[in-house]
Protein backbone atom coordinates (compact mmCIF):
# COMPACT_ATOMS: atom_id res chain seq x y z
CA UNK A 1 0.00 0.00 0.00
CA UNK A 2 2.47 2.80 1.13
CA UNK A 3 5.07 2.15 -2.05
CA UNK A 4 7.81 4.87 -2.49
CA UNK A 5 8.96 4.62 -5.63
CA UNK A 6 8.89 7.73 -7.96
CA UNK A 7 5.67 7.06 -10.17
CA UNK A 8 3.29 5.82 -7.10
CA UNK A 9 4.37 8.82 -4.66
CA UNK A 10 1.83 10.93 -6.10
CA UNK A 11 -0.63 8.82 -5.42
CA UNK A 12 0.02 9.14 -1.39
CA UNK A 13 -0.92 12.13 0.12
CA UNK A 14 -0.67 13.42 3.53
CA UNK A 15 -2.97 15.40 5.61
CA UNK A 16 -3.71 13.77 8.51
CA UNK A 17 -4.61 10.68 7.45
CA UNK A 18 -2.43 7.80 8.86
CA UNK A 19 -2.59 5.41 6.37
CA UNK A 20 -0.42 2.59 7.74
CA UNK A 21 -1.73 2.07 11.35
CA UNK A 22 -1.93 -1.26 11.41
CA UNK A 23 1.46 -1.63 9.88
CA UNK A 24 4.53 -1.15 12.77
CA UNK A 25 7.15 0.92 12.02
CA UNK A 26 9.78 -1.15 10.90
CA UNK A 27 7.32 -2.41 7.81
CA UNK A 28 6.33 0.88 6.42
CA UNK A 29 9.09 0.99 3.23
CA UNK A 30 9.34 -1.26 0.42
CA UNK A 31 11.90 -4.12 1.10
CA UNK A 32 13.20 -3.75 -2.27
CA UNK A 33 13.63 -0.54 -2.42
CA UNK A 34 15.29 -0.19 0.96
CA UNK A 35 17.75 -3.14 0.11
CA UNK A 36 19.32 -0.69 -2.49
CA UNK A 37 19.70 1.59 -0.44
CA UNK A 38 21.55 -0.30 2.04
CA UNK A 39 23.48 -1.69 -1.03
CA UNK A 40 24.64 1.72 -1.81
CA UNK A 41 25.67 2.29 1.43
CA UNK A 42 27.70 -1.07 2.52
CA UNK A 43 29.62 -0.56 -0.40
CA UNK A 44 30.51 3.32 0.72
CA UNK A 45 33.00 4.08 3.25
CA UNK A 46 33.35 7.89 3.07
CA UNK A 47 29.55 9.34 3.03
CA UNK A 48 28.77 13.40 2.01
CA UNK A 49 25.27 13.99 3.49
CA UNK A 50 23.80 17.46 2.02
CA UNK A 51 21.57 19.01 3.22
CA UNK A 52 19.10 21.62 1.01
CA UNK A 53 20.31 25.63 0.93
CA UNK A 54 18.34 27.85 3.33
CA UNK A 55 18.46 25.21 5.95
CA UNK A 56 15.89 24.25 8.47
CA UNK A 57 15.66 22.27 11.51
CA UNK A 58 14.76 19.03 9.26
CA UNK A 59 17.53 19.21 7.11
CA UNK A 60 19.73 19.55 9.32
CA UNK A 61 18.42 17.14 11.72
CA UNK A 62 17.99 14.89 9.36
CA UNK A 63 21.81 14.86 8.25
CA UNK A 64 22.94 15.16 11.43
CA UNK A 65 20.74 12.54 12.75
CA UNK A 66 21.57 10.17 9.77
CA UNK A 67 25.38 10.81 10.15
CA UNK A 68 25.42 9.89 13.57
CA UNK A 69 23.50 6.34 12.92
CA UNK A 70 26.00 5.56 10.02
CA UNK A 71 28.85 7.05 12.19
CA UNK A 72 27.99 4.28 14.61
CA UNK A 73 28.09 1.63 11.95
CA UNK A 74 31.99 2.70 11.06
CA UNK A 75 31.01 4.67 8.16
CA UNK A 76 32.55 8.21 8.11
CA UNK A 77 30.05 10.82 7.70
CA UNK A 78 30.40 14.74 6.21
CA UNK A 79 27.37 16.67 6.72
CA UNK A 80 27.22 19.87 4.47
CA UNK A 81 25.14 22.83 3.40
CA UNK A 82 25.31 25.67 0.90
CA UNK A 83 24.01 28.21 3.86
CA UNK A 84 25.01 28.51 7.49
CA UNK A 85 22.95 26.71 9.98
CA UNK A 86 20.34 28.89 11.72
CA UNK A 87 21.60 29.98 15.34
CA UNK A 88 19.24 28.52 17.17
CA UNK A 89 19.94 25.21 15.71
CA UNK A 90 23.55 25.00 17.78
CA UNK A 91 22.16 22.65 20.29
CA UNK A 92 22.06 20.05 17.60
CA UNK A 93 25.81 17.93 18.36
CA UNK A 94 27.65 17.43 15.51
CA UNK A 95 26.30 21.14 13.98
CA UNK A 96 29.80 22.72 14.46
CA UNK A 97 31.34 20.35 11.50
CA UNK A 98 29.14 21.64 9.05
CA UNK A 99 30.25 22.35 5.60
CA UNK A 100 29.97 24.47 3.06
CA UNK A 101 31.41 22.85 0.49
CA UNK A 102 32.70 18.91 -0.29
CA UNK A 103 36.14 20.14 -0.43
CA UNK A 104 38.18 17.96 -2.57
CA UNK A 105 35.15 15.45 -3.66
CA UNK A 106 36.57 11.90 -1.82
CA UNK A 107 33.16 10.78 -1.26
CA UNK A 108 31.99 7.26 -2.62
CA UNK A 109 28.44 8.47 -1.74
CA UNK A 110 26.06 11.29 -1.38
CA UNK A 111 23.39 11.43 1.03
CA UNK A 112 20.81 14.11 -0.24
CA UNK A 113 18.32 14.88 2.19
CA UNK A 114 14.82 16.60 2.34
CA UNK A 115 14.65 17.57 -1.01
CA UNK A 116 14.34 16.01 -4.71
CA UNK A 117 16.22 18.25 -6.91
CA UNK A 118 20.03 18.65 -7.17
CA UNK A 119 19.30 22.58 -7.61
CA UNK A 120 17.81 22.83 -3.89
CA UNK A 121 21.32 22.19 -2.67
CA UNK A 122 22.01 25.67 -4.24
CA UNK A 123 26.09 26.23 -3.94
CA UNK A 124 26.72 22.95 -2.93
CA UNK A 125 25.62 21.76 -6.54
CA UNK A 126 27.26 24.77 -8.48
CA UNK A 127 30.62 24.19 -6.92
CA UNK A 128 30.07 20.41 -7.39
CA UNK A 129 27.90 19.90 -10.47
CA UNK A 130 30.02 17.48 -12.22
CA UNK A 131 30.82 15.45 -8.87
CA UNK A 132 27.16 15.33 -8.16
CA UNK A 133 26.32 13.89 -11.44
CA UNK A 134 28.62 10.88 -11.69
CA UNK A 135 28.95 9.77 -7.67
CA UNK A 136 25.91 7.23 -6.82
CA UNK A 137 23.30 9.00 -4.31
CA UNK A 138 20.61 8.12 -2.08
CA UNK A 139 17.83 10.61 -1.78
CA UNK A 140 15.81 10.45 1.37
CA UNK A 141 12.63 13.23 1.35
CA UNK A 142 9.09 13.75 1.88
CA UNK A 143 8.31 16.61 -0.60
CA UNK A 144 5.15 15.85 -2.35
CA UNK A 145 6.84 17.80 -5.41
CA UNK A 146 10.08 15.94 -5.54
CA UNK A 147 11.02 14.06 -8.63
CA UNK A 148 14.14 12.11 -6.83
CA UNK A 149 17.44 12.97 -7.57
CA UNK A 150 18.81 9.65 -6.63
CA UNK A 151 20.14 6.60 -8.10
CA UNK A 152 17.75 5.17 -5.10
CA UNK A 153 15.02 7.49 -4.16
CA UNK A 154 12.82 6.95 -0.91
CA UNK A 155 10.63 9.75 -1.49
CA UNK A 156 7.55 9.41 0.97
CA UNK A 157 5.16 12.68 1.32
CA UNK A 158 3.34 10.65 4.09
CA UNK A 159 5.84 11.74 6.45
CA UNK A 160 5.30 14.71 8.21
CA UNK A 161 9.26 15.19 8.04
CA UNK A 162 12.47 13.71 6.37
CA UNK A 163 13.73 13.04 9.70
CA UNK A 164 9.88 10.55 10.18
CA UNK A 165 10.89 8.96 7.11
CA UNK A 166 14.79 8.64 8.60
CA UNK A 167 12.97 6.64 11.89
CA UNK A 168 11.22 4.28 9.67
CA UNK A 169 14.33 3.48 7.61
CA UNK A 170 16.65 2.93 10.90
CA UNK A 171 13.99 0.63 12.12
CA UNK A 172 13.45 -1.15 9.56
CA UNK A 173 17.09 -1.44 8.68
CA UNK A 174 17.94 -2.19 12.37
CA UNK A 175 20.60 0.71 12.36
CA UNK A 176 21.33 1.30 15.97
CA UNK A 177 20.21 4.45 16.73
CA UNK A 178 21.73 6.34 20.19
CA UNK A 179 21.20 9.88 22.01
CA UNK A 180 22.83 12.29 19.73
CA UNK A 181 21.16 10.98 16.12
CA UNK A 182 17.66 10.43 18.17
CA UNK A 183 17.72 14.56 19.50
CA UNK A 184 19.10 15.31 15.68
CA UNK A 185 15.49 13.40 13.99
CA UNK A 186 13.59 14.84 16.71
CA UNK A 187 14.29 18.33 16.11
CA UNK A 188 13.59 17.73 12.39
CA UNK A 189 10.01 16.18 13.21
CA UNK A 190 9.38 19.21 15.87
CA UNK A 191 10.32 22.02 13.26
CA UNK A 192 8.53 20.27 10.33
CA UNK A 193 5.52 20.42 12.38
CA UNK A 194 5.68 23.11 14.79
CA UNK A 195 5.52 20.81 18.01
CA UNK A 196 2.86 18.37 16.20
CA UNK A 197 0.34 21.31 15.68
CA UNK A 198 0.37 20.80 11.59
CA UNK A 199 -2.04 19.03 9.58
CA UNK A 200 1.23 16.30 8.18
CA UNK A 201 1.28 14.95 11.73
CA UNK A 202 0.20 11.51 12.06
CA UNK A 203 -0.06 8.80 14.47
CA UNK A 204 2.80 7.69 13.11
CA UNK A 205 4.73 11.06 13.18
CA UNK A 206 3.89 10.23 16.98
CA UNK A 207 5.22 6.83 17.31
CA UNK A 208 8.51 7.64 15.22
CA UNK A 209 8.68 10.34 18.00
CA UNK A 210 8.27 8.40 20.52
CA UNK A 211 11.04 5.94 19.70
CA UNK A 212 13.25 8.87 19.81
CA UNK A 213 12.10 9.76 22.95
CA UNK A 214 12.80 6.00 24.40
CA UNK A 215 16.82 6.76 22.65
CA UNK A 216 16.96 9.45 25.15
CA UNK A 217 15.91 12.31 23.20
CA UNK A 218 14.62 15.21 25.24
CA UNK A 219 11.63 17.42 23.32
CA UNK A 220 12.65 20.41 25.97
CA UNK A 221 16.23 20.71 24.74
CA UNK A 222 14.47 20.85 21.16
CA UNK A 223 12.10 23.30 22.15
CA UNK A 224 13.63 25.84 24.48
CA UNK A 225 16.34 27.10 21.69
CA UNK A 226 13.74 27.25 18.80
CA UNK A 227 10.73 28.21 20.56
CA UNK A 228 10.92 29.85 23.91
CA UNK A 229 13.93 31.76 23.65
CA UNK A 230 13.32 34.29 20.42
CA UNK A 231 15.68 37.44 20.09
CA UNK A 232 14.33 40.81 20.68
CA UNK A 233 15.40 41.51 17.10
CA UNK A 234 13.74 38.29 15.71
CA UNK A 235 10.46 39.63 17.57
CA UNK A 236 11.11 43.11 16.30
CA UNK A 237 11.41 41.74 12.80
CA UNK A 238 8.33 39.76 12.82
CA UNK A 239 5.98 42.43 14.31
CA UNK A 240 7.11 45.12 11.37
CA UNK A 241 6.29 41.82 8.94
CA UNK A 242 3.09 41.89 10.60
CA UNK A 243 2.19 45.36 10.62
CA UNK A 244 3.17 45.78 6.69
CA UNK A 245 0.93 43.11 5.65
CA UNK A 246 -1.72 43.48 3.11
CA UNK A 247 -5.15 41.67 2.33
CA UNK A 248 -6.79 41.17 -0.63
CA UNK A 249 -10.34 38.62 -1.41
CA UNK A 250 -12.05 40.00 2.09
CA UNK A 251 -8.90 38.31 4.42
CA UNK A 252 -8.59 34.74 2.17
CA UNK A 253 -5.13 36.59 0.63
CA UNK A 254 -2.56 37.92 2.90
CA UNK A 255 0.75 38.66 2.16
CA UNK A 256 3.75 41.06 3.39
CA UNK A 257 7.70 41.43 2.38
CA UNK A 258 11.19 42.31 3.91
CA UNK A 259 14.27 43.29 2.38
CA UNK A 260 17.78 44.74 3.60
CA UNK A 261 16.29 47.72 4.81
CA UNK A 262 13.41 45.58 7.32
CA UNK A 263 16.62 43.47 8.57
CA UNK A 264 18.19 46.95 9.43
CA UNK A 265 15.19 48.50 11.26
CA UNK A 266 14.40 45.21 13.32
CA UNK A 267 18.60 44.49 14.29
CA UNK A 268 17.74 41.12 12.70
CA UNK A 269 19.13 38.73 10.58
CA UNK A 270 17.79 36.63 7.41
CA UNK A 271 18.04 33.42 9.45
CA UNK A 272 15.21 34.95 11.92
CA UNK A 273 12.25 34.93 8.74
CA UNK A 274 11.64 31.19 9.75
CA UNK A 275 7.40 30.62 9.22
CA UNK A 276 6.83 34.23 9.11
CA UNK A 277 4.54 32.76 6.42
CA UNK A 278 2.66 30.47 9.00
CA UNK A 279 2.40 33.20 11.56
CA UNK A 280 0.30 35.06 8.83
CA UNK A 281 -1.56 32.07 7.88
CA UNK A 282 -2.58 31.77 11.48
CA UNK A 283 -4.60 34.94 11.42
CA UNK A 284 -8.10 34.60 11.26
CA UNK A 285 -10.20 34.17 7.88
CA UNK A 286 -6.48 33.42 6.16
CA UNK A 287 -6.40 30.65 3.36
CA UNK A 288 -3.35 31.52 1.27
CA UNK A 289 -0.25 33.73 3.24
CA UNK A 290 2.60 34.29 1.25
CA UNK A 291 5.56 36.09 2.23
CA UNK A 292 8.07 37.55 0.34
CA UNK A 293 11.86 38.36 1.02
CA UNK A 294 14.34 39.83 -1.00
CA UNK A 295 18.44 40.53 1.00
CA UNK A 296 21.39 40.69 -0.42
CA UNK A 297 20.60 40.87 -4.80
CA UNK A 298 17.57 43.23 -4.86
CA UNK A 299 17.03 41.55 -8.47
CA UNK A 300 16.15 38.11 -6.80
CA UNK A 301 12.92 37.31 -4.35
CA UNK A 302 12.25 34.30 -2.30
CA UNK A 303 9.20 33.49 -1.17
CA UNK A 304 7.21 31.40 1.01
CA UNK A 305 3.44 30.30 1.12
CA UNK A 306 1.16 28.66 3.54
CA UNK A 307 -2.12 27.71 2.39
CA UNK A 308 -5.30 25.91 3.39
CA UNK A 309 -7.28 23.69 1.28
CA UNK A 310 -8.44 23.12 -1.56
CA UNK A 311 -5.48 25.66 -1.93
CA UNK A 312 -2.27 23.63 -3.48
CA UNK A 313 0.84 25.52 -2.33
CA UNK A 314 3.54 23.41 -4.15
CA UNK A 315 1.46 23.19 -7.26
CA UNK A 316 1.46 26.89 -7.23
CA UNK A 317 4.96 27.39 -6.32
CA UNK A 318 5.98 25.02 -8.87
CA UNK A 319 4.07 26.28 -11.60
CA UNK A 320 4.80 30.06 -10.89
CA UNK A 321 7.86 30.59 -9.07
CA UNK A 322 10.36 28.20 -10.22
CA UNK A 323 9.83 26.13 -6.58
CA UNK A 324 7.87 23.48 -4.78
CA UNK A 325 7.01 21.55 -1.41
CA UNK A 326 4.13 20.69 0.32
CA UNK A 327 0.42 21.04 -0.26
CA UNK A 328 0.08 23.42 2.69
CA UNK A 329 3.59 24.97 2.89
CA UNK A 330 6.02 25.49 -0.15
CA UNK A 331 8.42 28.06 -1.69
CA UNK A 332 10.29 29.53 -4.33
CA UNK A 333 12.29 31.79 -6.40
CA UNK A 334 11.86 34.72 -8.42
CA UNK A 335 14.89 36.57 -10.18
CA UNK A 336 12.66 39.79 -9.89
CA UNK A 337 12.71 42.71 -7.57
CA UNK A 338 10.22 42.17 -4.39
CA UNK A 339 7.62 44.43 -5.78
CA UNK A 340 7.35 42.72 -9.36
CA UNK A 341 7.80 39.16 -7.66
CA UNK A 342 4.99 39.97 -5.21
CA UNK A 343 2.43 41.58 -8.32
CA UNK A 344 2.91 38.33 -9.76
CA UNK A 345 2.39 36.45 -7.60
CA UNK A 346 -0.48 38.19 -5.76
CA UNK A 347 -2.23 38.97 -9.45
CA UNK A 348 -2.34 34.98 -10.03
CA UNK A 349 -3.71 34.48 -6.46
CA UNK A 350 -6.37 36.40 -6.97
CA UNK A 351 -6.88 35.44 -9.88
CA UNK A 352 -7.73 31.48 -8.40
CA UNK A 353 -8.88 32.81 -4.92
CA UNK A 354 -11.32 36.15 -6.14
CA UNK A 355 -13.13 35.51 -9.13
P1 LIG B 1 9.42 27.50 3.84
O1 LIG B 1 8.27 28.34 3.39
O2 LIG B 1 9.30 27.12 5.28
O3 LIG B 1 10.75 28.08 3.47
O4 LIG B 1 9.30 26.16 3.01
C1 LIG B 1 8.12 25.38 3.03
C2 LIG B 1 8.40 24.04 2.38
O5 LIG B 1 8.62 24.22 0.98
C3 LIG B 1 9.66 23.36 2.92
O6 LIG B 1 9.40 22.00 3.04
C4 LIG B 1 10.70 23.65 1.89
O7 LIG B 1 11.67 22.64 1.83
C5 LIG B 1 9.89 23.74 0.60
N1 LIG B 1 10.48 24.75 -0.29
C6 LIG B 1 10.77 26.03 0.03
N2 LIG B 1 11.33 26.66 -1.02
C7 LIG B 1 11.38 25.77 -2.03
C8 LIG B 1 11.88 25.82 -3.39
O8 LIG B 1 12.37 26.83 -3.87
N3 LIG B 1 11.77 24.66 -4.11
C9 LIG B 1 11.22 23.53 -3.60
N4 LIG B 1 11.15 22.45 -4.40
N5 LIG B 1 10.77 23.44 -2.34
C10 LIG B 1 10.84 24.53 -1.56
MN1 LIG C 1 11.35 18.68 5.73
Amino acid sequence: MNSFDKTSKNNIRGGGIDITTNKALNQQLDPALLRQALALIHSAQRIAVIAHEHPDGDCLGSALGLAHILGQVGKTCVIACADPAPGNLAFMPGIDKLQHTLDNEDYDLVIALDAGELSRFGSLYQKHQAFLERVPILNIDHHLSSSGCGNVNIIDPISAATAELLVLFQQQAKLPLNKDAALCLLTGIITDTSSFQFTNTTARTLEASAVLLRAGAVPETVVQPIYRTRPLAQMRFQSLVISNAQTSCNGRLIWSQATDATLAVAGATPDMDDNFSGLLRDIEGVEVAVFFKSYGDPNITRLSMRSAAPYNAAEICQRIANGGGHARAAGGTLHLPIDAATKLVITELERIMCT
